[in-house]
């Protein structure tokens, strides 16, 4: 079951908390844990629950680099021609047409993709401490021509730190919601772990996770999600937990108990982990072949369109078409590593050659161009001109922290850390049965 604990400032010390990272001190005595939950409810009441509950879903994202609004609609799952050409074509809706990369963005959709109300955030940074904040709303109307309209209002910011654990049953994002853990924190969840661990293979069913996030609030109603804290994985008997540091400037990172860096050089999968990525190595196995000496690379089984990213920043030495490969891109990393990522469906508009692109920058999507039975990604990695098993391959590691900030890091980790060994101690405590 998934136990939440919310931990209730009874000062405003959290208030400060993004604004200097030795803030991140949450002083335990001014909190007190509060328990939401405690017994497991039986099969047959969460079953009758799902029924009796309103057919919307809520989804919370941010805007991606270069995103249009038709395809911020697709990734939300909004199918609704009508609410799309009201707000490209309202002029009150124009701010929804070029959204800037980062904002927050909540929808509400009923079960045929309908759109019951899409929230736009001023604000897209995670640590801003500000006070107030714009929020654009589209919603049904009754009163107006088009069905729509879309409102403006300014919203007074209450920040709270949240604690929630949960157990992965089905999917990553399955647990999440089950959790009521907010997708953006589920996103910030991954985005400081993929570098450790590669979610389309090594995710195991039963696995548990503790985090520690920040939320916005308004007059007591939740808003959106602010910045993940720490976030702790059990995973198949490996423990790993990452805690964000702002490292004395704004481009903070997620580091290790022992201060080792989480951003590593290389993620360890080319494909974004995203709601629709399918189960468990166990089910439906990622890669569909291992490494395969003759083949030069490893094939991953995803549903066509997913998004295939570079796995480390560098330059393009290749984007075009290539007999067998079909669409294909060749990233140049640095002077000993490139990787290849062919089938691609597309190659993202603009990629060319001699272009510089950071890591995680999108490369394209899986497809089945070129010599491809069904959709695929094949991706080849190789050191110093040789092919090299991308699996088992040893990648440069990440910078540690400065001696000189290890202090600070240790002094802003602590109190996280012995928040996420309360909460699995709630969590098992709740767990036993009685
Ligand atoms: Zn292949």
């Amino acid at each position: 079951m998934a136990a939440v604990l919310s931990l209730l400032p009874l000062s405003a010390a959290i208030a400060a908390l993004a604004a200097v990272p030795a803030a991140l001190e949450l002083d335990q005595s001014q909190m007190r844990p509060v328990l939401h939950s405690v017994a497991a409810p039986s099969i047959t009441d969460q079953v009758d629950e799902l029924v009796a509950r309103d057919d919307f879903h809520l989804r919370e994202v941010r805007v991606q680099r270069g995103e249009t609004l038709a395809a911020l609609f697709t990734r939300l799952g909004i199918v609704d021609a009508a609410a799309l050409r009201f707000a490209q074509t309202d002029t009150a809706a124009r701010l929804l047409v070029r959204l800037p990369p980062g904002r927050f963005v909540q929808s509400s959709i009923a079960s045929d993709g309908r759109l019951q109300w899409l929230k736009v955030h001023s604000a897209g940074d995670l640590d801003g401490a500000l006070a107030t904040t714009r929020i654009t709303t589209l919603d049904r109307s009754i009163g107006t021509e088009s069905g729509f309209r879309v409102v403006d209002a300014d919203i007074a910011l209450e920040r709270r730190v949240e604690l929630k654990t949960g157990e992965v049953r089905v999917s990553l994002f399955g647990a999440t919601d089950e959790a009521d853990v907010p997708e953006a924190i589920a996103h910030q969840m991954i985005d400081a772990l993929e570098g450790e661990i590669d979610f389309h293979r090594d995710l195991r069913r039963g696995a548990r996770f503790r985090v520690i996030y920040e939320a916005l609030y308004s007059s007591g109603e939740y808003l959106r999600a602010g910045r993940l804290l720490a976030v702790e994985l059990e995973n198949g008997g490996k423990r790993v937990a990452a805690y964000w540091f702002a490292n004395g400037s704004k481009h903070g990172g997620f580091y290790g108990a022992d201060g080792r860096s989480f951003k590593q050089a290389f993620l360890r999968s080319p494909l974004e982990y995203t709601r629709v990525s399918s189960g468990f190595s166990a089910s439906r196995t990622h890669p569909i072949f291992g490494y395969d000496a003759a083949h030069r690379g490893v094939d991953y089984a995803a549903a066509a369109g997913t998004n295939v990213r570079s796995i480390a920043e560098g330059v393009v030495e290749f984007a075009g078409w290539q007999r067998g490969y079909g669409n294909v891109v060749e990233v140049r990393h640095d002077g000993k590593h490139v990787t290849l990522y062919a089938h691609l469906e597309s190659i993202t508009a603009g990629l060319r050659q001699g272009m510089r692109i950071g890591q995680g920058d999108s490369v394209g999507n899986v497809g089945m161009t070129g010599w491809a039975t069904g959709p695929h990604l094949h991706f080849e990695l190789k050191v110093h001109d040789l092919h090299v098993n991308p699996l088992t391959a040893e990648l440069p590691a990440a910078q540690p922290l400065a001696v000189a900030q290890l202090a600070s890091f240790a002094l802003a980790a602590a109190p996280l850390r012995a928040q996420l060994a309360l909460l699995e101690r709630v969590s098992i405590a709740l767990d036993r049965p009685r």
